[in-house]
């Protein structure tokens, strides 16, 4: 559908799964359903995006600031961040992400980082703080120890926009302002 939005005139003969919330979420399963051959309808209230979506730090994590607490999520989210790198990566700037240790920070903690990551399949490398340093000169030099994790940047509107466009071209419609 081009140069003009979508209304209900447009909607489908048929419609497997209706879908509130044109966030993250339901374009994500509006795209997911659609390549399994369902036909969805999406109805979000606002315009899409616009609720937690659009307003999230953009962080597109890793998992490594679950593996102390909560490893199975830090498993979730390393094959997340690979999915998503593979299916969207016009929307990701690798920024890359580093870790560090203050001096606060619990010894054990530290410790066990690297050790954790690995548990996790999260990537994990030691780097060198003269060159963190450089890059980062408003960096704490009391900062003990850092680790370089894939961290990125995801930007929502395009990832939920290419959801919906992959979406559309299986018969699955998405409808704003509802
Ligand atoms: C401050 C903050 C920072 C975050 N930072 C990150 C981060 O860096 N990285 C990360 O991975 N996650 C982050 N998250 C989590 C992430 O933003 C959410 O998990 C994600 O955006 C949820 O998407 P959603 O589609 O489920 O919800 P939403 O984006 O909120 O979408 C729900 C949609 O439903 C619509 N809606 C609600 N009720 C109705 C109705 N009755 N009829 C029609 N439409 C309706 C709303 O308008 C909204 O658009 C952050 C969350 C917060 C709060």
């Amino acid at each position: 559908m081009t140069g003009r939005t979508a209304g209900p005139s447009d909607l489908p003969r048929q419609i497997d799964v209706l879908i509130i919330g044109g966030g993250a979420t339901g374009a994500g399963l509006l795209r997911d359903l659609a390549r399994r051959g369902l036909r969805g309808l999406i109805v979000e209230k606002g315009d899409r995006a616009s609720g937690t979506s659009g307003r999230y730090h953009g962080l597109l994590h890793s998992g490594a600031r679950y593996i102390a607490k909560d490893i199975q999520a830090a498993r979730e989210c390393i094959a997340e961040n690979r999915i998503l790198r593979r299916i969207a990566p016009g929307c990701i700037e690798d920024t890359g992400g580093v870790f560090v240790a203050t001096p606060d920070d619990p010894d054990d903690y530290v410790a066990a980082f690297g050790a954790r990551c690995d548990a996790a399949g999260v990537p994990c490398d030691d780097v060198v703080l003269a060159d963190l340093f450089r890059r980062e000169p408003a960096l704490n030099r009391r900062i003990r120890k850092a680790f370089r994790v894939p961290d990125a940047s995801l930007e929502p509107w395009q990832l939920v926009e290419a959801n919906l466009a992959d979406a559309r071209t299986r018969g699955s419609l998405a409808l704003a302002y509802q």
